[in-house]
């Protein structure tokens, strides 16, 4: 497909629905995450580290 999705963050390609796509804009939702919510409350905490958020990637 010519209009393939690219996540504007790690450049791998996002398989959502280009509605959910827009949504997060133009990224993983993980992707999103850390550049628009992760270190929000703490800043320049590390991707590795759970920020608290329940839909955290970092958290186990
Ligand atoms: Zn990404
Ligand atoms: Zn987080």
């Amino acid at each position: 497909m010519s209009d393939e999705q690219t996540c504007q963050r790690c450049g791998e390609p996002v398989e959502l629905d280009r509605e959910d796509f827009e949504l997060f804009e133009r990224m993983h939702p993980e992707c999103f995450h850390f550049a628009f919510e992760h270190d929000l409350n703490k800043p320049g905490l590390s991707v590795d580290e759970d920020c608290g958020d329940p839909a955290c990637p970092a958290a186990s």
